[in-house]
Formats: C-alpha cells, structure tokens, sequence
C-alpha cells in the first residue's frame, strides 16, 4: 500500500468505522473482521460490522460476532451505521458484486474513504487504500501485516489472536493449502498472544451436528460422480436433500474437498440447487486453476484451487454444462501437478 501514511494519518484520531466482508462470510471473512475490529477498538476507534447476511454457525463461539449486523434483515440499522461511518474497510473480497447491497450503500459513501484488505485474484480498484497480496493464505494473516504497517503489532491480544487464527484455519484447511514460510511466522506471532490451538480446532472443526455427518455419508454414498478420464469429481445436492437433511447455511462447508482425497482426482465441483441460484464451489490440485472456470464460465472467481460461483439455468443444466467444459480442460488437468 503506497499511500499508507495517508492511512496512518487518518487512524491517528477516533473514527466511526463500518467494517463489510463478503455474502455468505466464512471462518477468513468473519474471523478478519472481527479481529480488525478489536484492533481498532484498542486503539479508540468506534467500529461495527455489517455484513451481508448470515454467518454460520460453527462460528457462533467468535467473540462479539453476536454485534455484528446482518444487512439483508437489519438494513435500517446497516444503512444507519453506514449513513455516519468516517471510514469503511472492506475484508475478504476483491469486487463488489460480492456484496451487492450492501455495497450500493457503501459506495454511496463517495467522499468516504473505503480501505480493501484482501487474497482474492484480480482485485476491482474500488477503495482508496487497497491490500491485495494473492500469496496470503487469508485476510486473517493480511490483518497481522496491517498492524504491523500501521504500527499496532502490540496491541494483538489472545482475543485477536483467537479472530485471525480461525481464518487461517479454516482458509488453509488446518495448514493443507496457502502455506507459506511467511505464514508460519505469522501464526508464531498469534500463538504468543496466547491462543490455545487445540481448543480452537475442536471449537470449529468438532463441533458438527449428526445430521451434518449423515448429509456428508449421502453426498459420498449417493450424490458422488467422478470422471476418471478428466480427473474430476462431482457432488450435487438438490433442493429436496435441502428440506431431507435439514441444511443450513455453513452445513455444506468443506464437504467439496472430500473429491480431492481421491488419488486421481485434480478438480472437485460441489454444484447445489438453492432458491433462486445454483451454486459452484470448485477446488483443484496444484498449477490447476479454477479460477478461469468459475470466472469465464460461472459469474465468480476466487483463487487458482479455491473458487465459486453461480448458475441460472437450474441444476440438471447447470451440470451438464459444467461437463461440457471438460473436454477444453483434458490437457490442462492431465499435465496438472
Ligand atoms: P466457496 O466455494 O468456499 O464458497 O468459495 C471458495 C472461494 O471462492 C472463496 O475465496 C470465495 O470468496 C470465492 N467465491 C465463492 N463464490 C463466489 C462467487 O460467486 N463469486 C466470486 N467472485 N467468488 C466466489
Ligand atoms: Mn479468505
């Protein structure tokens, strides 16, 4: 960040700040957030969250997520907080659109200075002061940059370091993917504040109900299709395991990264029929990217062997065209590695 000083300056007297993070937040989204937001908090900034809509429920335990205000259902307190903010940092997304109202709203905030702090490929230039490391694991280990950058390294306590480490746990898978030298000196720095690792990986990776564990039993048993000759894997879920298995928001996570247990297996698509939407969650393996796929094909993006997106053409299409792309990918999954 170029204009860093520019942002020190403007954080060297209290502000209101409205922190967002993307639709549907996950460990990364809520557990940046939040630490940032205690990090503020210490240094005598007002600070609330809105995001676009709900968070999990594995993630229920984070301290002061009970504050944070949902937009879809509490918009007048959303537009209320954002009408009166000084100053708006936006965590774990790179464009807009991941955000749709809540980002109108924001951006009609023109004279409002907005901060991007992100690890998404392809940032939007739509904020004033913008962080953007591709290579970071998480927002979470980007929030531990940012306080050093701003000189607030001291200020990380147990509680931000419970916030932060719970993005990079679940943003890595427990330190499967996005590691780096870099990242274990950052996960060092939050082990010192005192975070107990053990406890939070019981917290969030233990805390299933039974009828998560039935729903992932039916997804390998009787919604699994792998494609040997493209080193691909599917899961479906249609609108009736929805109302069958009782799912909610959050219920489905991590289920997409079974496929790639799979010897062979260098892309894994867990495509699900919602309300009005069809969703994509694509994984890959290696130089393999999905990213292109969910951005060319499906309206998204993400990372290279992390991405998601849309559909609107109902499940049975959506598949089928998500299979017809196959063929163009043949020689880029075989070489994959
Ligand atoms: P997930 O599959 O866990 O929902 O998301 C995987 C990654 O893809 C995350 O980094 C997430 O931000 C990104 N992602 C998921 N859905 C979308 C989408 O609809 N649009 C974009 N641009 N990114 C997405
Ligand atoms: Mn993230």
């Amino acid at each position: 960040m170029e204009n860093i000083h520019e942002l020190k300056e403007l954080l060297s007297l209290p502000k209101d700040i409205v922190i967002t993070t993307h639709r549907n937040p996950d460990g990364d989204a809520i557990g940046s957030a939040l630490g940032l937001r205690h990090l503020l908090e210490k240094n005598s900034h007002s600070v609330k969250i809105v995001c676009p809509s709900e968070y999990p429920d594995f993630l229920n335990w984070m301290p002061g997520v009970d504050d944070i205000i949902i937009y879809d259902t509490e918009t007048e307190e959303g537009n209320k907080e954002i009408e009166k903010a000084d100053l708006f940092f936006c965590l774990d997304f790179n464009s807009l659109d991941r955000i749709d109202k809540t980002g109108e709203a924001i951006m009609a905030r023109k004279d409002t200075k907005k901060v991007m702090i992100d690890h998404h490929l392809y940032p939007e230039p739509f904020a004033d002061f913008i962080m953007s490391d591709t290579t970071a694991s998480s927002t979470c280990e980007l929030i531990v940059d940012f306080a050093h950058m701003i000189g607030w390294i001291r200020d990380m306590d147990q509680t931000i370091g419970n916030c932060l480490f719970t993005g990079i746990l679940t943003d890595t898978g427990s330190f499967r993917y996005s590691t780096s030298p870099k990242l274990y000196r950052v996960v060092a720095e939050l082990i010192e504040t005192g975070v107990d690792d053990y406890k939070l990986q019981d917290l969030i990776f233990n805390s299933m109900r039974e009828k998560h564990l039935r729903l992932l039993g039916h997804c390998l048993a009787n919604r699994m299709e792998i494609l040997d000759e493209y080193h691909t894997g599917i899961i479906t879920l249609t609108k009736d395991d929805y109302a069958r298995f009782d799912i909610q928001r959050g219920d489905t996570e991590g289920i997409v990264n079974y496929l790639l247990r799979l010897k062979n297996i260098k892309m894994a698509a867990f495509i699900t029929e919602q309300p009005n939407i069809v969703k994509l969650s694509l994984r890959s393996k290696g130089d393999f990217s999905v990213q292109e796929i969910a951005q060319k094909h499906f309206k998204g993006g993400g990372h290279r062997n992390a991405s998601g997106g849309a559909s609107f053409i109902g499940l049975r299409n959506t598949v089928k065209k998500f299979k017809s792309l196959l063929p163009n990918y043949k020689e880029a999954l075989e070489k994959a590695e």
